[in-house]
């Protein structure tokens, strides 16, 4: 599978000269599997450019795959020119909620006055899902996702293709109300789901100075990104959901960091960035730039 980072910011847009080498855009990730299909994981506000190149390229079948429904991963989905062309299928997965489908919760973004158009008028061929808590096949591969600890109802996901596997977790408090180093890892949250994966993708909001002040708002400092990717044993990890307030040269300082903390293999620790291109496939991993937007 091909990765394409389009947007790697957490919980709002953050452009301008101090966010240039990592990029502003939240949430939203292109998996291009060698089926074909296409899995977009999120629909930040880096959702808006990947929809151009996806209706130049005349692509007629998407799988959008939501991990949650905070602004930051939503708000990209408006501005998708696909949703927006007949014929169109696109496909959205997201959380189940006892108290309202899924349709129900993005129409409420999808609608007057919070936006232009309403849902049900919406002309591209839209179908809802719940999350796969069962293994699904889309295309050449198997998807899975698992309930995990943010604020609302919010899933990571599970991508395996070819013996590959990839891991998104962008917005993730495994810590809290525990110790990671001493928990058991069958009880820590999301660790079935990351368990071995050759690319972990995962929430990195806050320094370890910082998290002190945000206990509970859903997020992990380097800490317990580093101790989380270490006890499920990933091959890669990439910090993700920069916070908005953090600049290009705070985000390095963070990666420092996790480097010191990650001793084994220092080198296997990224920062996410907006252009990043991640390949799996049975040669293994290989991280890289796309090459319009390098
Ligand atoms: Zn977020
Ligand atoms: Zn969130």
């Amino acid at each position: 599978m091909d990765v394409g980072v389009w947007g790697c910011r957490g919980s709002l847009a953050a452009p301008g000269p101090e966010t240039i080498r990592y990029g502003g855009n939240t949430s939203c990730l292109d998996v291009v599997l060698s089926s074909g299909h296409h899995l977009i994981l999120d629909a930040g506000t880096g959702m808006r450019p990947l929809g151009v190149m996806l209706d130049n390229a005349g692509v007629d079948e998407v799988h959008v795959l939501l991990t949650h429904l905070h602004l930051d991963h939503l708000q990209g989905l408006g501005f998708f020119r696909p949703l927006f062309r007949p014929g169109v299928a696109v496909h959205v997965w997201g959380p189940a909620s006892p108290v309202q489908s899924l349709s129900d919760r993005i129409a409420i973004y999808l609608s007057p006055p919070l936006f232009p158009v309403r849902l049900a008028d919406i002309p591209s061929d839209v179908t809802f899902h719940d999350e796969p808590l069962e293994a699904v096949a889309i295309g050449s591969a198997t998807v899975r996702a698992a309930k995990v600890t943010h604020q609302g109802p919010t899933v990571g996901y599970r991508i395996e293709e070819g013996g590959a596997s990839l891991v998104y977790l962008p917005d993730h408090e495994p810590s809290l109300g525990v110790t990671l180093a001493n928990h058991p890892a069958d009880w820590t949250s999301g660790y079935e789901l990351a368990c071995d994966a050759d690319v972990l993708l995962h929430d990195a909001q806050y320094g370890d100075d910082e998290y002190p002040r945000h206990v509970g708002w859903g997020h992990s400092c380097v800490e317990h990104v580093v101790d989380f990717a270490a006890k499920a044993n990933v091959g890669n990890v990439v910090l993700f959901h920069h916070d908005p307030y953090h600049d290009d040269d705070d985000l390095e300082h963070l990666l420092v960091q996790a480097r010191a903390r990650w001793t084994s293999a220092p080198e296997r620790v990224r920062l996410a960035c907006e252009g990043m291109t991640i390949t799996l496939d049975a040669n293994g991993v290989a991280f890289g730039a796309q090459a319009a937007r390098a």
